[in-house]
């Protein structure tokens, strides 16, 4: 078996997932007709406290609905520079949606900067997009967002009379380490996401929540864009499998990252953005150095993506064992070249 730390979307569905998918009640959902999916968007709405909950094929997916449903042609989001949704989706929101992003950095700690907002936030003037969206992340890069700073994010949007959208992709990862039901995370935003494929373990499918009103909306977008999916509730089994077993668990994954971190210190690694929060570790090395650590870690069973900057993941196909078996490999790479 290969220990694939590349990312937490390489989870495989287990034995017990499969069973659950295999066994699912299903109908055309596109009909609205499909059992599970409707009682995996209705967990959805127990969880995070929204009014409702729809199910998309991705993350990807999820956002962009998102965004088009915030927003019209000829109006903006504010996101961070380095956001999945400004970023890493192939710049869908202005390509499909004619929405402008207006992206800022980020504080070292992912949040971003609420005086920088403001001051981006577009007059009413026929020069300017009209600014009606702040979208977050969280976790971002492994970071949780503080709950006081949701909090004033939260308060800002109101006064702004901008929505707030979460990425929330790992979300639950944000909620275990901060040891908070979702609900607490879901009070300070007006719709978010949430990946079931990454360490929740699903092979495939996001949710979306948000207002009654939103959903309605995000359903006719989500049709548009081809997400509209009829007897889907074979995949939302393993959502509500992920939602009901693999939330808890995360902390194991948080454990060892924080473990791996420590061990890899300890040989001398360099880790690039010390105190792992959750389940994703940075570390640096000379582009040397990386470019021998891949194909040597692939040739023993290992898979890094490593560069000068190496983001490694934790999740639940790994386990502390795995981990010590890297250390151990790690170690003697560095020795090889010492
Ligand atoms: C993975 C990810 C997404 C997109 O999810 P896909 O299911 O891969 O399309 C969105 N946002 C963040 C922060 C992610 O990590």
């Amino acid at each position: 078996m290969l220990i694939d730390l590349r990312s937490d979307t390489v989870t495989q569905p287990s034995a017990e997932m499969r069973t659950a998918m295999a066994q699912a009640d299903v109908g055309d959902d596109v009909y609205g007709d499909d059992p599970t999916v409707n009682a995996l968007q209705a967990e959805a709405v127990r969880l995070s406290g929204k009014e409702a909950a729809l199910f998309l094929p991705t993350g990807t997916q999820a956002n962009l609905v998102a965004l088009l449903s915030h927003c019209q042609r000829g109006e903006e989001y504010i996101v961070g520079q380095q956001a999945h949704n400004y970023k890493y989706e192939a710049g869908g929101a202005a390509v499909l949606g004619s929405i402008q992003p207006q992206p800022i950095e980020a504080n070292p700690d992912g949040t971003l900067p609420l005086d920088k907002v403001a001051a981006a936030i577009k007059p009413d003037d026929i020069h300017f997009a009209k600014t009606r969206l702040l979208s977050l992340e969280n976790t971002i890069s492994g970071r949780v967002l503080p709950l006081e700073y949701l909090q004033q994010a939260w308060q800002f949007t109101r006064e702004h009379k901008l929505a707030l959208h979460i990425d929330g992709a790992r979300i639950f990862n944000a909620a275990v380490a901060l040891n908070v039901p979702l609900k607490t995370l879901a009070q300070y935003c007006d719709t978010f996401t949430i990946c079931l494929s990454k360490g929740l373990g699903a092979p495939v499918g996001s949710l979306l929540c948000g207002s009654e009103e939103f959903i309605q909306r995000a359903n006719r977008w989500r049709k548009m864009t081809g997400g509209g999916m009829r007897q889907a509730g074979i995949l939302a089994a393993a959502g509500l499998y992920a939602l009901e077993h693999n939330v808890e668990r995360l902390k194991e994954d948080h454990d060892n990252a924080k473990w791996l971190e420590q061990q890899l210190r300890d040989i001398g690694v360099d880790i690039a953005e010390p105190g792992a929060q959750t389940n994703v570790l940075y570390l640096r090395q000379s582009p040397e150095l990386a470019a021998k650590l891949g194909p040597w870690m692939r040739e023993r069973g290992v898979l890094i993506s490593a560069g000068p900057l190496t983001r490694i993941l934790t999740h639940l196909n790994v386990s502390r064992q795995d981990l010590q078996k890297v250390v151990d490999l790690w170690r003697e790479f560095l020795q090889q070249r010492a």
